[in-house]
């Protein structure tokens, strides 16, 4: 008899939903996790502000020499580096010419505890994009599949968020919008005017502004405005593994969370064709085991799961587990950013805002949908934000003490910032492999990325900078600050923290590793359900598509579960 029902590799995002739902269907589940426990007491810093720290939070040199690679990131900051890997004791490699910034966190929660929160649904123009265009596949699922599954997993979640009626950007189920500040408010009445398509909302945020009795229940209190987030929330108020779904699995007393160790292999039962179980590294003594289960759910993350299906090959599947389609590894996305701009907008020099709101504004694209656009397909929408020119300043140059304070309260101009998040192609060259000699010191093969954006998302970022300014110049913005249009490129492949597509569903086994359930063709008791099995990628920030699918695919697994035929 197997040790467990289910095994679901990886605590984080989406492995915690799989957790919810299997657990709450009454199977007995394995959690895998190859990092650490995390308490708010011990792992949790939001309580303590930039004075409070050494250095007053600025990176030192040591973050630089141990964290060269993640101390890029914006949310990496001294009171939050421990939710950041040390890239020395993680190496992975990029082919020659590529340069992948491969930026992550290991420990129960994963990348949910340091996320920006934004939640955005995918709608039917992205779920019929391939097939319109022609790059990938067709997703096997339209935006009616998967309609339900996001207003079960927003319920839970708690996004905060406003109705807007955009087809391009479909409504859910939300709790009051934060508001917009005064200088938002004002940039989108400019620029709805001068640009009628275009339109500009609250972002959509997971973090609680009217928690619900089931949100209070497992503990979780309203968002406080504080903007301190990234630290982690003692108050449970945004939503993570921590704060919400691993809390509702442990509560059903059917969920074993076992941390500290590593899945380096799915193991099959060659008799049989399927999953028996996994092999696993103990982090702290490197000992291997074996645990087995009736079904295994990959959420180790896109990387990491692809990295697991490769290195699980075996006689019958030389080139890795669940890919006789070939493509396991292939097609791997990001969101591609590097348009940014900021303007002065003149006006509302006396007026002020309640707290820290943890959010700003959205713009939803308008390219290749509203708007057309030459030299590229797809498009791309906006985060951005005002704020005093004077916080502004102090946020992004050095300076302490009581001039600085003085000059944070003084009224003054506000400053408009906004960055660009475009979709990226599916493309079959960008791929990850498996070093062929070099290991970890678990004794992992080295992941080999070669990932690098074409003339489709270099086209798209240099119209971004155009729209940026163009939006700016037409609210009256003035010291407009954005990259040349004419030379810019996108950030490197990474930056965007949103990887996948590497084990995509489609509806063909011959062209794609999953199915329309994130079951595998080949293995009918595997499934993955992290970023790896996304078609296309969208514009809008993932992690909400990965919930809703991993529900659905939770409780489609569940169902054949209790039929019988898992
Ligand atoms: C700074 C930052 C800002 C972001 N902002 C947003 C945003 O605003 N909106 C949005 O939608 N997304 C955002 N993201 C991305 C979001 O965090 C990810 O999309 C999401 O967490 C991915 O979920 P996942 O389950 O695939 O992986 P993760 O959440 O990373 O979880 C994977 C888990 O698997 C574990 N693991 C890895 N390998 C193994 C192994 N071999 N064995 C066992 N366990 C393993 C890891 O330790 C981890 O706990 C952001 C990310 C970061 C870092
Ligand atoms: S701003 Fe809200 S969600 Fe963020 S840390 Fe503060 S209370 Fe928690």
């Amino acid at each position: 008899m197997a040790d467990f029902d289910v095994i679901v590799v990886g605590s984080g995002m989406s492995g915690g939903w799989v957790a919810k739902e299997m657990s709450e269907q009454g199977f007995k589940v394995a959690v895998i996790e190859r990092g650490r426990k995390v308490s708010a007491e011990k792992d949790y810093t939001d309580f303590i502000d930039p004075w409070d720290v050494e250095h007053l939070n600025r990176k030192t040199e040591q973050d630089l020499k141990d964290y060269p690679i993640q101390s890029g990131v914006y949310a990496f900051q001294s009171y939050t580096r421990q939710f950041w890997v040390k890239d020395h004791e993680h190496p992975y490699e990029n082919a020659e010419g590529t340069d992948f910034r491969w930026l992550r966190g290991y420990h129960e929660g994963g990348k949910s505890i340091m996320w920006a929160r934004q939640s955005y649904r995918l709608s039917e123009i992205d779920f019929e994009a391939n097939a319109k265009d022609g790059h990938g596949v067709d997703w096997p699922v339209r935006y009616g599949d998967l309609k339900p599954w996001y207003d079960y997993v927003e319920r839970f979640a708690g996004i905060s968020g406003s109705m807007e009626g955009l087809d391009i950007l479909p409504d859910g189920v939300f709790q009051p919008p934060h508001d917009l500040t005064c200088a938002e408010l004002d940039f989108k009445s400019k620029l709805e005017v001068a640009f009628p398509g275009r339109r500009l909302i609250p972002g959509r945020v997971a973090n609680l502004t009217e928690p619900t009795q089931e949100q209070m229940d497992l503990g979780r209190g309203r968002c406080q405005a504080r903007n301190h987030c990234f630290q982690g929330c003692s108050f449970g108020a945004y939503f993570s593994s921590n704060s919400a779904t691993l809390p509702a699995a442990r509560r059903t007393g059917n969920m074993t969370l076992i941390p500290d160790t590593a899945v380096h292999k799915v193991i099959v039962d060659e008799a049989t064709g399927r999953a028996s179980g996994v092999e696993t590294v103990d982090i702290a003594s490197g000992e291997t085991r074996t645990i087995t289960a009736r079904v295994v759910f990959l959420n180790a993350g896109t990387i990491p799961s692809t990295m697991i299906m490769l290195n699980s090959a075996t006689s019958a599947a030389p080139n890795g587990l669940a890919n006789s389609s070939g493509q396991l590894g292939k097609n791997m996305m990001d969101h591609h950013s590097g348009a940014r701009g900021s303007a002065i907008l003149p006006g509302n020099l006396d007026k002020h805002t309640f707290g820290r709101r943890p959010n700003g504004f959205y713009i939803p694209r308008f390219r290749n949908h509203t708007e057309e656009a030459e030299g590229f397909v797809r498009g791309f929408g906006y985060q951005g934000g005002a704020m005093r020119e004077s916080w502004w300043r102090s946020q992004h140059k050095a300076g302490v003490g009581a001039d600085v304070k003085a000059a944070g309260r003084e009224p003054g101009p506000w400053r408009i910032g906004m960055v660009a998040f475009g979709e990226v192609l599916p493309n079959e060259k960008n791929h990850i492999r498996l070093h062929e000699t070099k290991t970890d010191k678990w004794g992992f093969p080295v992941p080999v990325l070669d990932v690098q954006w074409g003339d489709n998302e270099r086209n798209m970022v240099r119209q971004a900078i155009k729209d940026t300014r163009a939006m700016l110049e037409a609210a009256g913005g003035i010291d407009i600050e954005t990259d040349d249009p004419d030379t810019a490129e996108p950030a490197p492949p990474g930056i965007g923290i949103h990887e996948m597509g590497t084990a995509r569903m489609g509806r063909d086994p011959a062209t794609s590793v999953l199915n329309a359930w994130n079951q595998s063709w080949d293995i009918p008791n595997l499934f993955v359900t992290d970023g790896s099995f996304m078609t296309s990628a969208g514009c809008q920030n993932p992690s909400l598509t990965y919930m809703a699918f991993s529900a659905r695919a939770a409780n489609h697994a569940a169902e054949l579960m209790k039929e019988g035929s898992l």
